[in-house]
């Protein structure tokens, strides 16, 4: 039976249809269009996918269904989609929450810090480019005008994609994001949008409709929107920092204490997830930075406009853009993801390595609170301050390695990602791109 309530939201809204939503192991969303008289069968039974047919669910083609169980709490409007509205599921098989499911795995985590009383908050900061196609599919600048070799928080950039950002932004308020700034970020066509913070799983959640409207209304202006980590060599990439606090029950920030003799305003309990973080981060990489093309963004070196400021070390500092954890007051900021990461996993991960940090009260060391990318490596090194992986391959050998998120995660959905990373390692490494036929071909 549909709830009296919700069924007067369907009737009032002229709701047709609800897509009932999941995303498979990349984090991409992946739907069913179910008739708005059929919503409680999403929820109460769930809508029925072939897993086989989605990247990294573990399943076979003779297998049982994968069952997409609808979270009521979540039911929303599809503001560019009229009569449409969104259900974010929970993968179920064989009546079990199913382990290779994205939004089980990061539930699980989340039930670890409930026990505590604890809520992580997670304020999500996706970056993403705007693009045109040419008559032979080539991606092209969307506004030709946009070339400064500084252009962030140029008026010009910003003023000229005003008619897709305008429509992005009242998408997402149209469904209670509160947005409250939109700016051209340091890359040629690159955007930010900031909205305040939630409960991590409705950050997953709510990252992942960002990437849906962004993507669709873009479609719709003759646009695309790229949340592809480092589009452009010699511009700063799409990151997508994670700024992070937890609190108590009666919401206080646990993360905060005034009287931290390094002025970050950070409490015991900040350093010590800080710690797992940091202990962690190279295996955390390969969730946080999860393509071949994530680590042309994670390097030392300039961009036309001076910084990529994306981490290339593992360190924390004090308001510190150049490092991997930045404080920015009494709360952390995890620099290191990527607006092509799965938002489930890396909260599942973050939540992993924190309370490991926080369970064995693991030391965070000093803060590095100079600007990382005016050193050399030999002179990081000298500092002991670690390096992060330089491709994907590294990074995965480094979650293979790295137990902990074995244990918390599950050993199906880690050996899954690894699975599925490698063989996208092995065909990228395979092959033969402009650059090789350009250096190679006439040079012997
Ligand atoms: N685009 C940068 C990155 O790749 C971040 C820029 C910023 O600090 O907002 O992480
Ligand atoms: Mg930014």
């Amino acid at each position: 039976m549909m709830p009296a309530e919700i069924g007067k939201i369907i009737t009032d809204t002229k709701i047709k249809y609800v897509l009932a939503q999941f995303v498979d192991i990349h984090g991409v969303a992946k739907t069913k269009s179910v008739p708005a008289r059929n919503l409680m069968d999403v929820v109460e039974k769930g809508a029925g996918f072939a897993g086989f047919a989605v990247w990294g669910l573990g399943m076979e083609p003779h297998g049982p269904d994968f069952l997409a169980r609808g979270d009521l709490s979540t039911l929303s409007a599809v503001p560019w989609q009229p009569g449409y509205a969104r259900i974010v599921c929970d993968g179920y098989v064989n009546d079990e929450p199913h382990p290779y499911c994205s939004r089980v795995v990061l539930k699980r985590q989340l039930a670890r810090l409930e026990k505590r009383g604890w809520t992580l908050n997670t304020g999500l900061e996706p970056e993403f480019s705007l693009f045109s196609r040419g008559p032979d599919g080539e991606l092209l600048p969307v506004d030709k005008s946009d070339t400064l070799d500084k252009p962030c928080y140029d008026y010009k950039g910003l003023s000229r994609a005003s008619e897709f950002l305008e429509q992005l932004v009242e998408s997402l308020q149209a469904v209670d994001f509160d947005v409250y700034q939109i700016d051209h970020e340091d890359a040629n066509g690159q955007f930010e949008i900031n909205y305040t913070y939630s409960d991590a799983l409705t950050s997953a959640d709510r990252f992942t409709f960002v990437r849906m409207a962004a993507g669709e209304i873009a479609n719709k202006l003759g646009m695309v929107c790229s949340f592809m980590p480092k589009p452009a060599s010699n511009r700063p990439g799409n990151g997508m920092h994670y700024h992070l606090s937890i609190t108590d029950r009666d919401g206080r920030n646990l993360f905060n204490d005034d009287s931290d003799a390094n002025g970050m305003g950070l409490s015991k309990l900040a350093y010590h997830f800080t710690a797992g973080i940091l202990a962690h981060a190279p295996a955390l990489c390969a969730l946080a930075a999860p393509t071949v093309n994530s680590y042309k963004r994670l390097v030392v070196g300039g961009s036309t406009s001076g910084a990529t400021w994306a981490p290339a070390y593992i360190c924390y500092g004090d308001n510190n853009r150049s490092a991997m954890v930045r404080i920015p007051y009494g709360r952390l900021e995890f620099r290191l993801p990527d607006s092509g990461c799965n938002p489930y996993l890396v909260h599942a991960a973050l939540i992993a390595a924190g309370l490991d940090g926080v369970e064995r009260e693991l030391d965070a060391g000093e803060p590095t609170n100079f600007n990382l990318y005016g050193k050399s490596l030999e002179e990081i090194q000298e500092l002991g301050i670690g390096i992060l992986p330089q491709n994907l391959d590294q990074a995965l050998d480094a979650l293979e390695a790295d137990t902990l998120f074995t244990d918390a995660m599950g050993p199906e959905i880690v050996s899954e990602f690894i699975k599925v990373k490698r063989a996208e390692w092995i065909e990228y490494s395979r092959h033969v791109s402009d650059w090789e036929l350009n250096r190679y071909a006439e040079f012997f």
